[in-house]
């Protein structure tokens, strides 16, 4: 069973100051001065827990394949997963009864049986229902050790309409930007020995990118990074193989969609979605820390840990990059809270890891001036 929990407004509004970000953008001049109301703009996030089962047959364990949703009519802007644990299971070598679950060749297990051994194939925005469902998540994950694993998934939402002020609301405008439907060596990039994938298209410049998903049709791959690009107008995704050689032509599936900066519909003139990523966007001003050898370790952004002014905007969606010794390092998943975003890792190698990350962070209240 899904359940829902609202993010906490906490916002108290004169304390509101418009990000950098947006007070660089310069505003129509028609729209100045007016517009004073502002709307309270819904957040919430969905999540639900699965077990997996270990090696063996289990019918009364999940399936690997979820479908996750936020209500009707609302937009899903991040999916994510966080392995929460795989139960230790030593079996006997050789099985001495012949167990017919009991694998005899290694290559029917995982190599590590913990938790990373929890692979993730698909975790991406998906129709659903139709062209109209901007709600719904698909999730496709195996577990590869002898052991049961807890996984937790969760989504980040948000509400199709700002709520009423002045006996008007907007509509929150959400789009598809690429998904799914072609080979990626036909439309983007590849570099080095693992895949790392940067799609062409990218979101307007009144847009930034959110929903970013991937199906990579494997179990044998882990993601290295899901990162943004394009000042947060379009996104990137790399992977990991297990120690298998990647084939000649890989065929991995991305997608991604643009969420509009403005809110429309109702009177005029329209307000503004609060949202800020970065000071800057490029890569070597993403947060950092070291991850020490050792037990899985948390991490977390907040987004008014660099900028005191976003203490009323939510983590709604997030990046992360394995940097020096990512080829021991792993990355477990991510938590949403309301303004926080929890990542874990966990390090393998001789000396300390070190990751980057961060979020995309939208305003509890919608913002003034105009992208
Ligand atoms: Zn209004």
């Amino acid at each position: 069973m899904a359940i829902q929990t609202r993010f906490r407004v906490t916002a108290a509004v004169g304390a509101l100051i418009a990000p950098m970000a947006l007070v660089a953008t310069a505003s129509a001049p028609a729209d100045a001065g007016t517009s004073k109301h502002k709307h309270e703009v819904y957040m919430y996030k969905v999540e639900k827990n699965i077990r997996l089962s270990g090696v063996g047959s289990d019918s009364s364990a999940d399936s690997g394949s979820q479908i996750l949703q936020c209500d009707s009519g609302d937009s899903v802007l991040d999916g994510m997963w966080s392995v929460k644990h795989v139960d230790q299971y030593q079996p006997p070598q050789p099985d001495p009864d012949e167990d017919p679950d009991f694998p005899s060749a290694p290559t029917l297990h995982g190599v590590y049986d913990d938790e990373r051994d929890v692979w993730v194939q698909a975790s991406y925005p998906v129709h659903f229902e139709g062209p109209s469902d901007f709600r719904s998540w698909q999730f496709n994950l195996e577990n590869k050790a002898w052991g049961d694993a807890q996984v937790k998934l969760f989504l980040t939402c948000i509400r199709g309409y700002t709520e009423y002020t002045n006996s008007h609301r907007h509509q929150v405008v959400v789009r598809d930007l690429f998904g799914g439907a072609y080979q990626m060596d036909d439309q983007g990039g590849w570099y080095g020995s693992e895949p790392q994938i940067q799609p062409w298209g990218s979101c307007r410049s009144d847009e930034y990118f959110v929903a970013p998903g991937f199906d990579v049709h494997s179990t044998n791959w882990r993601l290295r990074g899901t990162y943004p690009r394009q000042s947060g107008r379009s996104w990137g995704w790399s992977f990991i193989s297990d120690g298998t050689p990647f084939p000649a032509s890989v065929n991995i599936d991305v997608y991604g969609r643009c969420i509009s900066r403005r809110v429309v519909d109702g009177p005029t003139p329209k307000h503004s979605l609060g949202m800020v990523g970065l000071p800057s966007w490029d890569y070597a001003s993403w947060y950092q820390s070291d991850i020490v050898l050792g037990d899985p370790v948390e991490k977390q952004y907040t987004c008014d840990q660099q900028n005191g002014a976003l203490h009323a905007y939510k983590a709604m969606v997030a990046w992360f990059w394995l940097d020096t010794h990512w080829d021991q390092n792993w990355y477990l998943g991510m938590e949403p809270r309301p303004k926080t975003r929890a990542f874990t890792f966990w390090n393998h190698a001789g000396s300390n890891a070190k990751v980057r990350y961060g979020t995309l962070c939208v305003n509890s209240r919608t913002s003034f001036p105009l992208p």
